[in-house]
């Protein structure tokens, strides 16, 4: 019963603004003249729709604490000598790297990694964790020194026989990588070792043999955690 007054009084609200506006074409601004153009049709719409007018809320994403560059982060990678298969891959690892960069838990784990019962990496330049990680986010190779937030490095199969994952040279932008593991690896394990040679790339070095510390290195402990990390995004 109550209804219909009120979409009769809508219909005149409405009537009665599509004459103003039309009888004054002179002077009303285009924003007013619009609404007025169906004026028969709007009443009803007026009095249904409500219902469905809130916006659905945004949900704000968990890792919005994240630096800017988290979330920017990219990769510029040149691919040297792979098949399709092996191009899709690294394709794949490259993707799993910028989701891992991306996470909190990437933030944190560096930010807290402990050697010694001390927040240190071994073999860190001097540099704190934190700088680590703003390093790594400024993606600026010694090489390439621009901070742009990329990876930036060439990467080049070649096969051979020995326990060599993949190897880089402090004078190159290249990274060479051993199909012999690529292959059998999954992508997050491509990711765990492309980030590792990158971290040279950025710099850090570690013992070329093997020692307990060394796992706490820069480049084997953050290659690993992008490793671990990765498996999330497979
Ligand atoms: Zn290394």
């Amino acid at each position: 019963m109550k209804m219909i007054p009120v979409i009769m009084l809508a219909a005149l609200l409405c009537a009665s603004c599509n004459k103003d506006s039309g009888g004054s074409s002179s002077e009303s601004s285009p924003a007013t003249e619009a609404p007025a153009v169906s004026g028969d049709e709007t009443p009803p719409v007026v009095v249904t729709t409500p219902v469905e007018e809130p916006p659905t809320p945004v949900i704000p994403e968990p890792d919005d604490s994240l630096p800017p560059e988290a979330y920017a982060f990219d990769t510029n990678i040149t691919l040297v000598n792979l098949t399709e298969a092996q191009t899709t891959k690294m394709k794949k690892a490259m993707e799993i790297i910028k989701l891992v960069v991306a996470t909190d838990e990437f933030r944190g784990k560096i930010l807290n990694h402990l050697y010694g019962g001390k927040k240190t990496f071994v073999d860190n330049k001097g540099l704190t964790n934190a700088q680590i990680y703003q390093k790594i986010l400024d993606g600026a190779e010694s090489l390439q020194p621009t901070k742009d937030s990329e990876m930036d490095c060439e990467v080049e199969m070649y096969t051979a026989s020995t326990n060599v994952v993949g190897y880089t040279y402090s004078t190159s932008k290249r990274i060479w990588v051993n199909t012999k593991y690529f292959n059998q690896y999954t992508s997050a394990g491509v990711a765990h070792n492309l980030f590792h040679e990158w971290m040279h790339k950025l710099g850090f070095t570690h013992s070329s043999s093997w020692n307990a510390a060394r796992d706490f290195s820069v480049p084997y402990a953050i290659g690993s955690l992008v490793g671990q990390l990765g498996k999330d995004f497979l």
